[in-house]
C-alpha cells in the first residue's frame, strides 16, 4: 500500500518512529494509503533543516524567490490532472470541481505571491527637516502553516506561498484526512529545485504533530486554517509565548435574499453557495433568509434546482455532488439533519443518506438538504455543520434580516441579493462579517483582505496583508 512520507530537507523521509495512519477514500469507504504519523522527533529534523536553509533563503533577492515560485506554479499546472484526480480520491469531491477550483487556485495562489514578492515595498515616514524613518520588513524566520481538509492543496498553497515569498522557511502540516496532494506537491518542489529545507511538510494528526509544531520555540509564527475550537487551542498555546498567529476559522454564513433581487440568477447562485464542495467550504451559505413576499416562490425554485444536482462517483466527470470527507464527518452531518427535525424543522429537500451502486456502495454520500421552520436560536442555526445542510427562513424587513444575519457567534462571510444598491451599502457597513458579497458568492480577488470576525478568526490573509503577517516591521529612525 502506498505510504505518504514526510518531506524534510528536500527529501522524502519515513516517520522516525515508524508509525502510520490509515488514509480512506471517502467515495468507497476503503483504506487506500498510509500516512506518516509524525511526532516531535520528526519535527526536530524539520526544524534543523529549516534553520540551515533560513539565512540563504532570506538573503536571496526577492526576484529569485519569485522565479522559483513561478516555476512551482507552472509545475502545479502541468500536474493538474494528476492533482485533480488525487484530490477527488482523497477528499471525495467531484473531479471537475477539483480541477476547476482546487488545482486552478493552487497554481494561482503561488503565482500571485510570486508576483507579490517583486511588488512588496515598505513605508517611509518623513519628519521634514528633523529626520526620516523607514521601515524594514524582514522574514519572521521559521513559520508553521497548518491547513484543513476541505480545499486541501488550495488552502495549503494559500498559506505557504506568502510565507516563502517573504523569505521565511516553512514547516507545513496538511490535514491528516487529505494528505495526498501535499505529498505530490513535495515532489514538485524537488522537480523545480526549491532549495533544501526551505519548505518541509510533516504529516500526521493534530495532537501528534500539529500541537508540537505550534509549540516549538524555534517556530516564530503560526498561520492556521481550521475549526474554531482548534484555533482557540492554538491561540492558548502560542499567545503566552508571544508568537505571531493568524487564525482562519469556522463560519455560519447567511445569504440575504431581498424581493428586488435578480430572481433567476440569485436562485442559481444561492444554490451554488450552499452546496458547492458538498457544503464543505468555510464560506458556504448555511442560513438562507428570504424576504417574506417572495419566500414561497424562491423556496420552490431553489428546491427545483437542488433536486437536479447530480450525486455520484467523484471520478465521474458529470458528478456535481460527491462524498463527504470521512465517516466521522458523515455521521456528524447526518446527526445535524436529525437534530434539525428534533428542533422542529421540516426537511423540504434531501435529508437522506445515499447508497450508490458499484464501487461507491460504501461511500459517505448525503443528499443536499434544505430545512425550514427552525428558530433563529436553535443549534442547527447557530452551530457550524460544514456539510450539505442548509436552513431557509423568511424575514420581514431589512432590520429583521440584519438581526438574523448577525445573530450567531460567527462572522466570516455574508451575501446580499438585491438590486437596491443603497440598501446593499447600508447593510454592508452594519453586518459583522469579514467578507460581504453583493449579488455574488465566492468571487475572489486575491489582493483583498480575507478572514473573519468574532469566532471566525483573527487576522487576515490575502495580498499584502499576508506579506505583512510573515514579516517583522523594523522602524529605522534617522535624525538629520
Ligand atoms: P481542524 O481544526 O480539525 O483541523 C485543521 C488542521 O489543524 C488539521 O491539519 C489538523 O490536523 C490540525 N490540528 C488539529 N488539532 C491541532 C492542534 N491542537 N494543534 C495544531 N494543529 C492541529 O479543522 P478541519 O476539520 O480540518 O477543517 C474544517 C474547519 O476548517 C471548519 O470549521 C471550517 O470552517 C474551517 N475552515 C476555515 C476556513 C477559513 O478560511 N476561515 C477555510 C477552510 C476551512
Amino acid at each position: 500500500m502506498q505510504k505518504i512520507h514526510n518531506y524534510i530537507n528536500g527529501e522524502f523521509i519515513a516517520p522516525v518512529d515508524g508509525k502510520y495512519l490509515d488514509n480512506y477514500e471517502p467515495a468507497t469507504g476503503q483504506i487506500y494509503s498510509q500516512i506518516a504519523q509524525s511526532n516531535a522527533n520528526d519535527l526536530e529534523l524539520a526544524v534543523k533543516a529549516a534553520e540551515l536553509a533560513q539565512q540563504d533563503w532570506a538573503d536571496l533577492p526577492s526576484e529569485q524567490r519569485s522565479i522559483l515560485l513561478m516555476k512551482l506554479a507552472a509545475a502545479i499546472e502541468s500536474a493538474s490532472e494528476e492533482l485533480a484526480k488525487a484530490e477527488a480520491i482523497d477528499n471525495g469531491k467531484p473531479i471537475s470541481f477539483a480541477r476547476n477550483v482546487d488545482c486552478y487556485r493552487s497554481a494561482a495562489n503561488i503565482r500571485f505571491f510570486a508576483n507579490a514578492a517583486t511588488q512588496f515595498s515598505t513605508d517611509c515616514h518623513d519628519m521634514g527637516k528633523i529626520g526620516v524613518n523607514y521601515t524594514l520588513r524582514q522574514p519572521v524566520g521559521i513559520v508553521a502553516c497548518i491547513s484543513p481538509w476541505n480545499l486541501p492543496l488550495y488552502l495549503f498553497t494559500w498559506k505557504i506561498a506568502p510565507a516563502l515569498a517573504t523569505g521565511n522557511c516553512v514547516i507545513a502540516k496538511p490535514s491528516e484526512i487529505t494528505p495526498m496532494t501535499a505529498f505530490i506537491f513535495s515532489r514538485l518542489c524537488i522537480e523545480v529545485g526549491i532549495p533544501k529545507g526551505v519548505i518541509n511538510i510533516l504529516h500526521g494528526s493534530g495532537p501528534s504533530i500539529g500541537a508540537p509544531l505550534v509549540d516549538h520555540p524555534k517556530v516564530k509564527a503560526v498561520s492556521f486554517t481550521g475549526g474554531s475550537a482548534t484555533g482557540r487551542a492554538i491561540a492558548a498555546s502560542v499567545a503566552p509565548k508571544l508568537k505571531k498567529f493568524s487564525l482562519e476559522l469556522g463560519g455560519k454564513n447567511p445569504s440575504l435574499v431581498f424581493a428586488d433581487c435578480n430572481f433567476e440568477a440569485t436562485v442559481k447562485e444561492v444554490v451554488r453557495s450552499a452546496f458547492s464542495n458538498q457544503g464543505q467550504i468555510c464560506l458556504c451559505a448555511s442560513r438562507i433568509y428570504v424576504e417574506q413576499s417572495i419566500y414561497e416562490k424562491f423556496k420552490s425554485a431553489f428546491v427545483e434546482l437542488v433536486e437536479q444536482i447530480k450525486i455520484g462517483d467523484p471520478l465521474d466527470e458529470t458528478t456535481q455532488h460527491g462524498a463527504l470527507v470521512s465517516q466521522a464527518h458523515f455521521d456528524k452531518v447526518y446527526s445535524y439533519i436529525q437534530l434539525a427535525q428534533q428542533e422542529g424543522g421540516k426537511i423540504i429537500s434531501g435529508g437522506k443518506k445515499v447508497t450508490l451502486s458499484g464501487r461507491c456502495g460504501k461511500g459517505y454520500f448525503i443528499e443536499p438538504t434544505l430545512v425550514e421552520g427552525l428558530s433563529d436560536d436553535c443549534r442547527v442555526n447557530q452551530e457550524e455543520v460544514f456539510g450539505p445542510l442548509c436552513s431557509i427562513q423568511p424575514f420581514i424587513d431589512e432590520k429583521d434580516a440584519l438581526s438574523k444575519a448577525n445573530g450567531t457567534e460567527y462572522g466570516l462571510a455574508v451575501s446580499i441579493w438585491s438590486q437596491d444598491i443603497s440598501r446593499c451599502h447600508r447593510l454592508s457597513s452594519q453586518l459583522d462579517f469579514g467578507i460581504v458579497w453583493i449579488n455574488t458568492w465566492l468571487l475572489r480577488d486575491l489582493r483583498t483582505p480575507f478572514g473573519g470576525m468574532k469566532s471566525s478568526g483573527m487576522g487576515r490573509e490575502g495580498g499584502f496583508e499576508a506579506m505583512r503577517f510573515f514579516t517583522e516591521p523594523k522602524n529605522v529612525c534617522i535624525k538629520y
